[in-house]
């Protein structure tokens, strides 16, 4: 478990956040928006594991979300189980306009399940909600997978950072919301 009680003045946390999705999805610019409110136009996959980590308020405590990015891993299907080690949420990435993307995250779902614990606090996001044009996965669909599946569910996009911040307290909150009544 990652969230870590402390005696003193207050409480404070550490959360670890799993973004998982096919390559391409948008992943690494999720994280930059959310870590840095940056976007990154010529972004390459780099290989290795990497994570970033941004503080946030709840409740006037200090939560510290650590959000690890595949970081081109997932080109390989070789995401290693130490990438998952100890999450207490994720993100299932997939790209609105690539349906096989979406057709996936029940994949990536199936991995998630075998290396985390069932209470992980899950999103599934459909990003580049900008490219409305060709989109090739609707809202519905998106929205019914995600309550067959129990997830939490959203659209983003990364370049326009629409909703971006909303994905991660969203999940950040849920699994606040465990960790004090203590079920993780
Ligand atoms: P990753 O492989 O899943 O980490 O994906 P990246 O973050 O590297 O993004 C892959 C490509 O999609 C890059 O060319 C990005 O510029 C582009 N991209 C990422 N997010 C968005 C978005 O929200 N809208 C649009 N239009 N392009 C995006
Ligand atoms: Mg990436």
């Amino acid at each position: 478990m990652a969230a870590e009680g402390e005696g003193g003045g207050g409480e404070e946390y550490l959360f670890k956040i799993v973004v998982i999705g096919d390559s391409a999805v948008g992943k690494s610019n999720l994280l930059s928006r959310f870590a840095r409110d940056e976007f990154d136009h010529n972004s390459k996959a780099t290989i290795g594991v990497e994570f970033q980590t941004q503080v946030v308020e709840l409740d006037g405590k200090e939560v510290k979300a650590q959000v690890w990015d595949t970081a081109g891993q997932e080109r390989f299907r070789a995401v290693t189980s130490a990438y998952y080690r100890g999450a207490v949420g994720a993100l299932i990435v997939y790209d609105i306009t690539r349906k096989a993307t979406f057709e996936n995250t029940k994949r990536w779902l199936e991995e998630l399940n075998i290396h985390c614990d069932t209470a992980v606090a899950k999103m599934l996001v459909g990003n580049k909600s900008d490219l409305e044009e060709i989109r090739e996965v609707s809202v519905e669909e998106g929205k019914s997978l995600a309550e067959e599946e129990g997830l939490f569910f959203i659209e983003t996009s990364a370049l326009e950072s629409t909703n971006v911040m909303k994905a991660f307290e969203i999940v950040i909150r849920a699994i606040y919301d465990k960790v004090s009544r203590k079920i993780l």
